[in-house]
């Protein structure tokens, strides 16, 4: 019962409300140093991994450096074994074996490594009016006009007729050249102005420029063009039509920097969905032990353009991969995805005051209130979504709070407004029990996003606990 008093009203709120005090007011000093402290590391992650594949690289160094080694099919692995599976140079599974493996279920936590950016088309250079520029497909969701006048850097391989691979980063180094999508001047844009923000830059406007010097002749057309290509050839040994096989993509090419007098949040490219990736892979680099069941990290590969394709979550990679690891305990895979768990590691976007008519106040997520659990993403009357049961929501609220970590949940924005959907819906298909667990992100798909350090860590504590906890 409650107690009679002169704080009754306060009594009975702090017993029945959810108490909204800010996150930092309910943390100590120490949680909030750590918070920092893994943040250090999580901007050199942001620093040095800028796509998928420098993602896929990165990660194989840190795994092999904590003991990982390649799935090898033929192998038996021990509880404890500590192995990753590579797909395409674009995606990665690390897991640790568990003590009974594959027999009651996985653990799961998957997020993505691709980013919204600028891809080059496979024919992309082209001369025009004595400059160089090159032709871009954007890839993901972007607002296209935030990509206009910024430093632009190059990154991706190209691989030669023969399979010869080269990688590609320019744009990173300060010693480096950088590029950039042009805009027009506002005293020649009365017309531009006047139209939509969705159609004053329009796709096939995002062309990048890459040179304006001449090849020395005095005679013969498209010298730019043919200066530009004569570098490429010297740097790269490519001829123009190795473009056709390529991958390159053009990302912003500023570094990650504390942001605010506090420090208390980054601003960086590409939160979305490093913010997750890096605290899921860490909380399985970092796990200490042998797990009760099998864990693993799935870094994947276009879920931003909906996770299709060989290396998506959509694709059949990820199964395969389950099924030989059941195999191994004599189960089938489909049992073992039926009774598997799996965190959704993904960004949600966070209230901002500015635009706060697009938000439902009580429903929404906020920066430096914790990791962010959303019960369902999708548009509309919840379409195209994995709506988490009641059972697995209190499962996983339960556990947040028996280890006393920081958590919020949030809707995407108010009914109605727009949309969107993760990784979740592809894993529910699966018959995995699965939420959306994350970081609270503003200016989401901006080539300069914002989080809080305390949600970064937060998040990382959450995938940690998650692995250890029944
Ligand atoms: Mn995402
Ligand atoms: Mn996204």
């Amino acid at each position: 019962m409650l107690k009679e008093g002169n704080n009754k009203v306060d009594e009975m709120k702090e017993k029945l409300f959810i108490n909204r005090k800010n996150g930092v007011l309910k943390l100590d000093e120490r949680q909030i140093e750590k918070a920092d402290e893994f943040c250090e590391d999580y901007k050199k992650f942001l620093n040095n991994v800028k796509t998928e594949r420098e993602a896929v690289s990165y990660v194989i160094e840190l795994a092999t450096q904590a003991g990982f080694e390649e799935f090898d099919i033929n192998k038996k692995y021990n509880p404890g074994a500590k192995i990753y599976y590579v797909n395409r140079d674009k995606s990665i599974i690390t897991a640790i074996i568990g003590r009974k493996g594959t027999k009651e279920g996985i653990k799961i936590a998957v997020a993505h490594i691709d980013s919204p950016r600028l891809d080059l088309k496979p024919n992309p250079l082209y001369e025009k009016s004595e400059l160089a520029l090159l032709k871009t497909h954007y890839y993901g969701g972007i607002k296209k006009y935030q990509w206009t006048t910024i430093p632009l850097s190059l990154h991706g391989v190209i691989v030669k007729k023969d399979g010869t691979l080269i990688k590609v980063c320019i744009g990173e180094d300060e010693s480096d050249p950088v590029f950039c999508v042009t805009d027009l001047l506002p005293h020649l844009a009365k017309e531009q102005m006047a139209k939509t923000m969705q159609k004053g830059i329009e796709g096939e406007k995002l062309n990048v420029l890459v040179g304006s010097r001449p090849f020395k002749s005095d005679e013969g057309s498209e010298l730019v063009k043919l200066n530009i290509m004569k570098i490429l050839n010297e740097k790269y040994g490519i001829v123009e039509s190795d473009f056709i096989s390529a991958e390159l993509e053009l990302v912003p090419s500023f570094p990650a920097r504390d942001l605010g007098l506090d420090r208390s949040m980054i601003g960086s490219y590409g939160h979305d969905d490093r913010v997750c990736a890096y605290p899921a892979l860490k909380a399985m680099l970092d796990f200490e032990g042998v797990p009760e069941n099998t864990i693993l990290t799935i870094l994947a590969d276009k879920e931003e353009t909906g996770s299709d394709g060989n290396t998506g979550m959509n694709s059949s990679f990820f199964r395969y991969f389950i099924a030989d690891l059941a195999n191994m305990d004599g189960e089938h895979y489909r049992h073992v995805l039926s009774k598997s768990k799996c965190l959704s590691a993904d960004v949600n976007a966070a209230f901002d005051p500015t635009y706060s008519e697009q938000y439902e106040d009580n429903n929404s997520c906020y920066i430096n209130q914790g990791a962010v659990i959303t019960k369902y993403t999708g548009s509309g009357g919840k379409y195209s979504t994995s709506d988490a049961c009641a059972e697995f929501m209190a499962y996983i609220r339960n556990y947040l709070e028996e280890e006393g970590i920081l958590w919020q949940t949030g809707e995407l924005g108010k009914v109605d407004a727009g949309g969107g959907g993760t990784i979740a819906r592809y894993m529910a298909n699966l018959n995995v029990d699965v939420v959306d667990l994350g970081v609270p992100v503003l200016s989401m798909h901006a080539p300069f996003e914002i989080v809080s350090k305390i949600d970064v860590y937060m998040t990382y504590r959450a995938v940690k606990s998650f692995f250890k906890i029944k």
